[in-house]
């Protein structure tokens, strides 16, 4: 028997997430210098220059370990957030978080609540610790959040087994989202004991009067896990820094599980910086705004079926023709992700881009339809 053999089962049977195709790759592969990736909901405008500034500065001093518990940064969230330090958990992107929870309240026997095509980490994570998913049913096609989480559904999944919930508001590749109502009243009734994940890295994107700022139930529910980053709105994807707030309780559990240096000192830098540059973030804001409103009315006067978002991309339903689409448009310099794994095989997901970057993926789209 060899040490493969020995590996636990629940991992040998894990399906590897699949991330968007690297911009350098396609243009390695194309021989061009300039491929538009609308791949992996990245911030088109880059990052914050007040964070750029902090990064060069914070790399005069990487030859020493970071503040293991990223003091200044966690100051500076819990005054913006108006919770405590204590109550925050900083990740190696809000991935290592949902990690960390799964590794804090799961093992084989136990159970996880999810929902149809919601994000696949919460599956990897669930799986690697050799619990069991309940997975429920998402919306169809025809309910104004298609494909999204039907909270009665996943309601009906909860038994004594279940020890964490995740909820992905909005969901991504969906674009979906729970409204305040439905998920405060959902939160009502979930036992005490069972862990609630609420999801929120589009967060700072959405701007409905009904989309609800889960925090604001955190002091009435000690099990509310709710997580965020800075890969999205603030354009810090390849530094990966997340984090969770919850009760100091639970954050004081997840951080004895985590690795004790999981924010890198330039990460805790820049995170700080970016999280001050308001301005960088409403022009972010806004320039998804547009570019949403713009794909969603492109898409609209073509015909052409997609689920409404309000996240920053959106999942366009090609049928049959996914594949030759995703392909002819890799071709033509713009990537984007095809969400087959997701039992989306129908459906691409396009991220919001810059003006530009949208009038090339309408031009490229327009030859193909
Ligand atoms: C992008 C994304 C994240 C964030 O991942 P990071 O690890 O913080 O980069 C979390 N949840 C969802 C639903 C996402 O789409």
């Amino acid at each position: 028997m060899s040490a493969f053999d020995s590996a636990l089962a629940q991992i040998k049977a894990l399906t590897p997430y699949l991330p968007g195709k690297p911009v350098e790759e396609l243009e390695r592969e194309l021989g061009i210098g300039n491929a538009d990736k609308l791949a992996s909901n990245e911030n088109p405008l880059g990052c914050s220059s007040r964070a750029l500034d902090a990064i060069r500065r914070a790399s005069e001093r990487i030859a020493l370990y970071p503040d293991a518990n990223g003091y200044y940064l966690k100051n500076r969230l819990a005054a913006r957030l108006g919770v405590a330090p204590e109550q925050i958990t900083l990740g190696n992107g809000s991935n290592d978080v949902l990690d960390l929870v799964a590794r804090t309240f799961l093992d084989g026997g136990t159970e996880a609540v999810y929902s149809q095509y919601a994000f696949l980490v919460y599956a990897i994570v669930t799986q690697a610790c050799g619990a069991t998913a309940r997975v429920a049913r998402a919306f169809d096609a025809s309910n104004p959040q298609a494909y999204g989480h039907d909270l009665g559904a996943m309601l009906d999944l909860v038994d004594d087994r279940t020890r964490v919930i995740f909820i992905a508001n909005p969901n991504n590749p969906t674009g979906t989202f729970v409204a305040r109502d439905e998920l405060g009243a959902f939160i009502e009734k979930i036992p005490e004991n069972v862990a609630i994940v609420v999801d929120e890295a589009y967060f700072e994107y959405v701007d409905l009067p009904d989309y609800p700022d889960s925090l604001a139930w955190l002091p009435a529910h000690p099990n509310l896990i709710v997580t965020r980053t800075f890969s999205k709105i603030h354009g810090l994807a390849g530094l990966r820094l997340g984090y969770a707030v919850s009760s100091s309780e639970l954050a004081d559990l997840f951080n004895r599980v985590r690795q004790p240096f999981n924010g890198n000192s330039v990460a805790l830098a820049a995170a700080e910086a970016a999280l001050d540059d308001e301005d960088f973030v409403a022009r972010s804001r806004e320039t998804n705004r547009e570019g949403l409103r713009r794909m969603q009315e492109w898409l609209g006067e073509r015909g052409v079926d997609f689920i409404p978002s309000v996240g920053n991309f959106v999942s366009v339903r090609f049928g049959e023709r996914s594949p030759q689409v995703y392909q002819a448009l890799l071709e033509a310099g713009t990537i984007v992700r095809p969400i087959a794994n997701y039992g989306l095989d129908e459906y691409l997901r396009i991220s919001v881009g810059r003006p530009a970057q949208l009038d090339r993926l309408f031009e490229r789209l327009e030859r193909l339809l």
